[in-house]
């Protein structure tokens, strides 16, 4: 189950964040949210969780958004909000998504995968992805983006933020692009499976044939990871889970390499990592705390597990996935 948090950015009351009309720029914000929840939630194998206040009664602290991600176990997150330049009217306009100014590569590949589509939907400019020492996509310690659409004081852009229908579709689109970078499928019976007809084809399904609603599976157990041969937070916590350390899905003070970088939660430093030096002492390997390139420790859980031997971590990953595996059947 892929865990993707979300949220509209500030809430209805936040001092400032409006049109220079007074229209509040988290009404905005949470019209594209309940869009991409409500498309998001037709796809299998992903489950979306809001870290704002849904009725925008609350701002809710930038510290507790991220800090509820992170121990929700989020594996991406996205922030929805709209832009301003000076709150006077100008025509000034465009999209732009940030990422962190250090990204994570995987930060990198979702606001490439998502961009092009919100730009779309929005029917204005492209001013890029652009990098930024923001909260939201610094303190979540899963690949993030913030999506700025349009100016809420442009003359331009307000025509379409005005526009529910435009919003809807934004929303919509964000969802559609980040399903299909993650290779989700929709669930069966789900309505919006059904293709389009024109008016002179025959019914595609006739009535009597009708798919029957499959009933509500109860959620996978947030304990199973994704066998996708990532190494994110969620395989992190497993692990250290396993290991007995701390469990904050990140594994810190890594050279940067090769395999480090293909490992959405490794953080580049020194020091080594706790969880690594648990690692190598169960697999025998000399204890650093580093994963090294290519590294005696991943040779060797490569040897245990039965993949190719080559101590290189790559994305997806075959012993990442084993791993994966073998830590949800409790073989590991
Ligand atoms: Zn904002």
């Amino acid at each position: 189950m892929i865990k993707i948090g979300y949220g509209a950015g500030h809430g209805y009351h936040t001092p400032g964040k409006r049109t220079p009309a007074g229209e509040r720029e988290w009404s905005f914000n949470n019209k594209v949210a309940r869009a991409f929840a409500k498309e998001i939630a037709l796809y299998k194998g992903v489950i979306a969780k809001r870290f704002d206040d849904p009725t925008g009664e609350s701002d809710v602290p930038l510290l507790v958004r991220t800090n509820g991600a992170n121990s929700w176990g989020a594996d991406y997150y996205i922030s929805f909000h709209h832009n301003a330049l000076a709150g006077q009217w100008g025509n000034h306009t465009g999209v732009e998504t940030y990422i962190y100014t250090n990204p994570l590569p995987q930060s990198v590949e979702l606001a490439n995968a998502i961009h092009p589509a919100v730009v779309n939907a929005y029917g204005l400019a492209d001013r890029g992805i652009k990098r930024g020492n923001l909260h939201i996509v610094r303190e979540t310690e899963m690949p993030a983006i913030l999506i700025e659409g349009g100016f809420m004081d442009s003359t331009i852009d307000i025509v379409k933020l005005k526009n529910d229908q435009v919003l809807a579709n934004v929303g919509k689109s964000v969802a559609q692009s980040l399903a299909k970078f993650l290779g989700l499928k929709k669930a069966v019976g789900s309505v919006q499976d059904t293709p389009v007809q024109t008016p002179n084809q025959p019914p595609k399904i006739p009535p009597t044939q009708a798919p029957t609603p499959t009933p509500n599976k109860p959620p996978m157990s947030s304990s199973k990871l994704v066998e996708d041969g990532s190494w994110g937070p969620a395989t992190t916590r497993a692990l250290q889970r396993h290991y007995g350390t701390t469990v904050d899905g990140i594994i810190s003070g890594q050279p940067r390499n090769p395999s480090t970088e293909n490992i959405p939660s490794a953080r580049f430093g020194s020091g080594g990592s706790q969880l690594i030096r648990a690692m190598q002492k169960d697999l025998g390997t000399t204890v650093d705390g580093y994963i090294s390139y290519p590294s005696q420790m991943i040779r060797a859980l490569q040897k245990k597990l039965g993949t190719t031997e080559d101590g290189i971590i790559s994305r997806p990953s075959q012993v990442v996935k084993a791993m994966q595996r073998a830590l949800n059947n409790g073989t590991f």
